[in-house]
């Protein structure tokens, strides 16, 4: 049996094509259905619905021989333990800094004053700003980000963005790019020895479908 773990949402339907390129059609659709295990029209293959944070977990531990994973999530996860043959190149947007419209970014941060930074991407906003030598408090939220700079719970986010739709509906702009990000493959590395028959075609047809794709 093969198991890869997905979420929901934009990733599984971006996934779709992909899996058809592997000849793996799921039985049910995940959004109507409420089982979070998914049978496909291949007996050897199961879909396992997670959370977005959560599929890099599964797959290091081998609950789920593949993956497929936001970088943004990666960067957080760390990585161990998961081998990540393939960029697919679907869910794409930006990591980005953005604050409230008219509040001066640059100029908080050239007269070196400590901003607080509301986020739930901790490592990838720490690693930046070190990076920049920009001095910040980082304060770990789970969603809904742009509320924070309207509340006074923080002078700016690291979220992500991709029309920037949602940013100015909250009156926010994007001041700086943090990461460029799309989602990846990621494979238990011990089911990539002990399964190779199993995972290692799936893996080809994803990188086929990828060319073919763009
Ligand atoms: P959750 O709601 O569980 O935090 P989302 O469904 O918002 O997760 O996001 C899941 C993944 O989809 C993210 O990890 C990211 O890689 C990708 N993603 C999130 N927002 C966008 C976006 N606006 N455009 C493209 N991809 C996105
Ligand atoms: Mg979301």
């Amino acid at each position: 049996m093969i198991t890869i773990a997905l979420s929901k949402g934009r990733i599984f339907e971006e996934t779709v094509p992909l899996l058809a390129a592997a000849g793996i059609v799921p039985s049910e659709d995940p959004e109507s259905s409420r089982k979070l295990i998914l049978g496909t029209n291949r007996a050897d293959v199961r879909l396992v619905i997670v959370r977005a944070t959560d599929v890099p977990t599964y797959v290091q531990y081998g609950a789920a021989d593949l993956g497929i994973a936001g970088y943004d999530v990666l960067l957080e996860h760390g990585g161990a333990g998961l081998y990540q043959p393939l960029d697919l190149e679907i869910a794409q947007c930006k990591l980005m800094v953005a604050v409230r419209e008219g509040f001066d970014y640059f100029g908080a941060v050239k007269q070196g004053a400590r901003l607080r930074v509301a986020t739930k991407y901790v490592e990838s906003a720490r690693e930046h700003f070190a990076r920049k030598g920009v001095h910040v408090d980082l304060i770990k939220l789970y969603g809904s980000m742009e509320l924070a700079p309207l509340v006074g719970l923080a002078d700016a986010i690291v979220d992500l963005v991709s029309t920037g739709g949602t940013l100015r509906a909250n009156q926010l702009v994007a001041v700086e790019h943090v990461q460029d990000v799309s989602s990846r493959l990621v494979v238990n590395q011990a089911s990539l020895k002990l399964k190779r028959l199993g995972v290692q075609p799936i893996i080809d047809a994803f990188a086929q479908a990828n060319v073919h794709h763009h």
